[in-house]
């Protein structure tokens, strides 16, 4: 029923967590979560946890590992921005290894930031041991990635903050994937909705814009059109407001429980005014089409 657009499954502070997280998904209704990775380092682990839960419609449920009930988790592989500074020289080889090893498996996160450079703290934890690259490295290690999603026809999934002129006139300058793809927690302004959609973008809602200070995020996935709408958690990163987190890890409670999405949809039901099962259909058809296609 629910889709999750755009999560960190694999991350290590997950682990062991995993068994409640699959139980959560059954009780709260979560049948899909594309699982990202960021670095070449979760690439085996995210395949590793999709490859038992694998993402194929065209699977029978006899023919896969699964129970019918069970969340298929769709596997996405890319060298998000924070760690490109850190990549090794086989980074795109071994990137392209896990893409053609599975078929279904999208392009992501990757992306341009802007606020590492520019706005984050010199001690942020998210950001400890890692080089900045400079927007220029960041451009080099984006193109690449994003033509890898065009010669394979997969979806990508894009990361952006602080650099929504650059990734708009970057994506005008290169092939992109015919399929689409996503700007996940997209946070720029609502006059680039128009240029970005035109492109083929979707656009990812995160709980976390619940938050009282971001008024102007809710204001503007009111308007975004709901043919490219997407639901996500980030998780376990972008802790949404603890009204909209009814699931938590009582060992971990910063982290964002995966199973907190389906708290997303309500809530994003109530911004657009609609039913939660009609915006639910709309919101499959818009993940399915971009992320299931094919
Ligand atoms: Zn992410």
């Amino acid at each position: 029923m629910y889709f999750d657009a755009h999560n960190h499954l694999a991350s290590p502070s997950l682990a062991p967590h995993l068994p409640a997280i699959l139980a959560a998904y059954a009780a709260a209704g979560i049948t899909h979560a594309v699982v990202n990775g960021t670095e070449e380092f979760d690439w085996p682990t995210v395949a590793a946890l999709t490859s038992a839960y694998t993402g194929s419609d065209s699977v029978s449920a006899s023919a896969s590992r699964l129970p019918p009930e069970a969340c298929r988790l769709l596997s996405s592989y890319g060298l998000h921005p924070w760690d490109v500074g850190n990549r090794s020289p086989a980074w795109l080889e071994t990137l392209r290894a896990h893409l053609t090893a599975d078929p279904h498996a999208a392009v992501g996160e990757i992306g341009l930031d802007r606020w590492m450079l520019d706005r984050a703290r010199p001690d942020d934890p998210r950001l400890a041991g890692l080089r900045r690259a400079p927007l220029e490295e960041q451009l080099e290690v984006f193109k690449p990635q994003l033509a890898l999603a065009v010669t394979l026809d997969r979806p990508a999934t894009i990361h952006c903050i602080d650099a929504f002129g650059l990734l708009l006139e970057t994506l005008r300058s290169v092939p992109l994937p015919p399929r689409g793809f996503l700007l996940h927690a997209y946070s720029g302004s609502f006059e680039l909705v128009a240029p970005f959609a035109a492109l083929g973008a979707y656009f990812s809602f995160n709980a976390a814009y619940l938050a009282s200070r971001h008024t102007r995020l809710r204001e503007l996935y009111q308007k975004i059109p709901l043919d490219r709408l997407l639901v996500e958690t980030d998780a376990p990163a972008m802790l949404p407001p603890p009204a909209h987190a009814p699931f938590s890890f009582s060992a971990a409670p910063a982290l964002n429980h995966p199973a907190n999405l389906a708290a997303s949809y309500a809530a994003l039901a109530t911004l657009r005014s609609l039913p939660l099962p009609d915006l639910t259909a709309i919101i499959a058809a818009n993940s399915h089409r971009l992320f299931l296609k094919g």
